[in-house]
């Protein structure tokens, strides 16, 4: 990832960057301050539109309730939950447009943001994968809904991972350990430690390359929320109410 620096600082993705495709992942680290949290997070969000440059009264966030319902964001779902948290998409945990000007964004601290971005039919998404949401495959069912929906291909896909608890950190219990019990070694980790830890980034990985994303376009943070030197939200870390958020905006 590269630090913008702007008023407010964000982060960007080199190969999202390559396409010219406007999108963020905000830090604590230069504004330790800052909180995206509908509830009182208004001017945050406002400055962090104004930098990046998108439309704050088109922003669109889901409730994110680790479902895997996907919203189709049109026109009409334009500002929900942009400022507050009534009008959110309600149960809703991944954002899928082909609308130029409508800005998607997840909140995260510690689950995995996932941004994709379809070059040929100009199409994008904003996806909320918890350990469940990941499990359950919430991003190879987004890439499915693009196709039915935008007519996309993986192939013309391009897709960034962003910053989530990594796998050095996420440790996990039986109950949650069982929801992965078919996925790789390299997914499902258990190398000298006491209790097996889950790779929610290779997960993810796998499971753009399963539904036909090239390799060479998945772009991953690799930053560990909770122990990584960028200071990024982490629920594990510091029980915050902070969030990052990562958004993505067609331009018109
Ligand atoms: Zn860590």
């Amino acid at each position: 990832m590269q630090l913008q620096q702007a008023d407010f600082p964000f982060y960007t993705f080199t190969n999202l960057n390559k396409y010219g495709v406007r999108h963020f992942v905000t830090s604590c680290g230069p504004n330790a301050d800052v909180n995206l949290r509908a509830a009182n997070g208004a001017e945050c969000r406002r400055r962090l539109a104004q930098s990046v440059g998108f439309d704050i009264d088109q922003l669109v966030t889901g409730e994110q309730t680790h479902s895997l319902n996907i919203a189709v964001v049109t026109e009409k779902d334009a500002g929900r939950g942009s400022l507050d948290i009534d009008s959110r998409i309600p149960c809703t945990d991944a954002l899928i447009t082909n609308r130029p000007g409508i800005p998607l964004m997840v909140l995260t601290a510690d689950c995995v943001p996932v941004l994709l971005f379809d070059v040929a039919t100009r199409s994008a998404a904003a996806i909320h994968a918890g350990w469940r949401g990941t499990a359950n495959g919430i991003v190879s069912l987004t890439v499915e809904k693009m196709s039915r929906k935008f007519g996309t291909k993986p192939q013309d896909v391009v897709a960034a991972i962003g910053p989530c608890i990594g796998a050095c950190c996420f440790e996990v219990g039986d109950d949650v350990a069982g929801h992965f019990s078919r996925w790789p070694e390299t997914v499902i980790r258990r190398n000298g430690w006491p209790k097996p830890h889950i790779d929610l980034v290779t997960a993810n990985r796998l499971q753009l390359e399963q539904s036909g994303v090239l390799p060479q376009n998945i772009e991953a943070a690799d930053e560990c929320t909770k122990c990584g030197p960028l200071q990024f939200f982490s629920h594990r870390r510091n029980q915050t109410l902070g969030r990052i958020g990562t958004g993505i905006v067609i331009d018109k």
